[in-house]
């Protein structure tokens, strides 16, 4: 155990944001760097070392907290890194940008702040970078067996990674010009800056990891020459299909899914761009759909000078405290303030978007929203209420519907679906064809970093004992796996 009194005798203390007026002109990470250093091992010796960490649970990685906790709280960084990535190959990733269900698990939680294991996790891997522990781990042998990942997200680069140590031949195709996924292209800088993702990409090419981008696969190359040319196939093509909203005036200039406006600003900050062809400033902005991916939209329509930024929720205002049906240690719907709330801007809960109005030049102006309330378990609009506020952009971020089936993937391999769009796979991410496995948001639907990165581990090993007839390698959990959250 870290501390046998530190819950007793320290509180909770979280990473410091930059001020909002100096982080708004800037694209940068929000947190003050290099403050958590001096707080981080105190943080850490929080932790009880409880007989059953439910923490354990609550991270869909299964990452060893309590056992990290100890190395953070006693400065030995080298062995908290080791303990750190022997279960979660991209620490920087999750300790940036996971909602950490682990806090919602936290024995500490039930009557005190949690332990801040997030902020651990992610001290304990920025100094591991800095101090040069992060170092390529190659296989020793090569087995002689070829792997095809389909996509470079979380969950592809994950796998890859696992793959490429156990001895294979891994190569990752990506459609897109740069490698990533939704961590490149999706979200926004301020939340992670890229340079974490050029770094693990420079440790997987010395690992022996070949990268092909701008490869489609279903359109550049078809499903039956890749099946020819490697031994076995991983799909990590993501649930890229963004939801749209049918109404009156949709087709108007300047309303776009979410995913067309925030990889533009990220091409502003690749420097591929010098502005962004679709941007905030000086207009009213609308962003639809309460969840992270409106959060990005606000915070990117913030550092581009919008006049206003609005942010609509079909659902209800969450509380700030668990209710009884999300009790410890769930992960519970808790009303949320990301640092782009906190930047400014509005919330409208229980609202419903009618109908958007434009110019004569067909340009968005304004958009028509109406209350709407749940009676007997369906949506109903308030009779009266509606209003108009003025949008000049509008982005619509209410979620994904499934894999892209526009390619050719689907269908050139002939994999099942389920009954949610996503492909279909067993309890080891085999799909219903021999040799190809599916994992992250292709398979899973629409999910988190954590839980891609936790399939794409446990992919691996499905497809490994597939070329080998046996694994070594950890593998998390298993699809029908729920873990605590919700
Ligand atoms: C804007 C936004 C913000 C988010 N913020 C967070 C957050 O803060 N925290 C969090 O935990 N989660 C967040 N998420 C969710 C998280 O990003 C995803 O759950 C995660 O990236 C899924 O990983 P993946 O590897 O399965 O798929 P993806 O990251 O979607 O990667 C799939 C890749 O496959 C490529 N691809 C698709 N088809 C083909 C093909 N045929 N050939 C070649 N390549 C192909 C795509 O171009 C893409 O690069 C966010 C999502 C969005 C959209
Ligand atoms: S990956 Fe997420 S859930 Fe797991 S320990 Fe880190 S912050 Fe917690």
């Amino acid at each position: 155990m870290a501390d046998p009194k530190g819950f007793l005798t320290t509180g909770r203390e979280v990473a410091e944001t930059r001020p909002v007026g100096e982080r708004v002109k800037d694209w940068n990470e929000v947190y003050v760097p290099g403050s958590l250093l001096p707080i981080i091992s105190k943080q850490a010796g929080r932790c009880m070392d409880c007989g059953i960490p439910f923490c354990h649970n609550g991270c869909p990685l299964g990452n060893l907290i309590p056992e990290w906790n100890d190395y953070a709280y006693r400065e030995d960084w080298s062995a908290a890194s080791e303990r750190l990535h022997a279960t979660n190959n991209f620490p920087e990733f999750t300790g940036r940008l996971c909602p950490a269900p682990c806090e919602s698990a936290c024995v500490l939680g039930i009557n005190q702040p949690a332990v801040t294991i997030k902020n651990v996790e992610v001290s304990i891997i920025d100094k591991a970078w800095d101090s040069g522990d992060v170092t390529p781990q190659p296989p020793e042998r090569l087995s002689g067996k070829t792997v095809a990942v389909i996509g470079s997200g979380p969950a592809g680069l994950a796998a890859a990674q696992q793959l490429t140590r156990a001895g294979h031949t891994v190569a990752v195709f990506e459609r897109a010009d740069r490698i990533g996924g939704l961590l490149r292209y999706g979200i926004p800088e301020f939340k992670m800056e890229k340079s974490h993702i050029n770094r693990r990409i420079e440790q997987m090419r010395t690992e022996g990891t070949k990268f092909r981008t701008e490869v489609e696969i279903g359109k550049d190359i078809d499903a039956a020459k890749l099946r020819r040319r490697y031994d076995a196939v991983v799909i990590a093509a993501g649930a890229t299909v963004s939801r749209d909203l049918p109404v009156p005036g949709r087709e108007l200039n300047g309303v776009h899914f979410a995913m067309e406006y925030l990889p533009l600003a990220n091409k502003v900050q690749e420097g591929d761009l010098t502005v962004s062809p679709i941007t905030a400033e000086g207009k009213h902005v609308v962003v639809i759909g309460g969840g992270d991916t409106g959060a990005d939209c606000v915070g990117t329509a913030h550092r581009q000078g919008a006049a206003s930024v609005t942010q609509l929720e079909i659902m209800p205002q969450p509380g700030e405290e668990r209710n009884a049906n999300q009790p410890w240690p769930t992960f519970p719907m808790l009303y949320k303030v990301t640092s782009a709330h906190e930047e400014g801007g509005e919330r409208i809960y229980s609202v419903s978007t009618t109908h958007f109005e434009g110019d004569e030049d067909g340009n968005v102006q304004s958009l028509h929203l109406i209350e709407v309330e749940f009676k007997d378990g369906k949506l109903e609009q308030k009779a009266g209420t509606e209003r108009v506020i003025p949008a000049q952009l509008v982005t619509l971020a209410m979620g994904f519907t499934g894999t892209d089936q526009a390619n050719g993937l689907v269908q050139q391999f002939g994999l099942d679906l389920d009954e949610r769009g996503n492909v279909a796979r067993d309890e080891n991410y085999a799909t219903n064809v021999d040799g190809v496995y599916v994992a992250g948001d292709a398979g899973r639907g629409q999910s988190l970093i954590v839980w891609a990165i936790a399939e794409g581990r446990s992919a691996a090993r499905g497809v490994d004992r597939f070329l080998t007839g046996t694994s070594a390698l950890h593998a998390p959990i298993r699809p029908t796996d729920r873990s605590l959250m919700v």
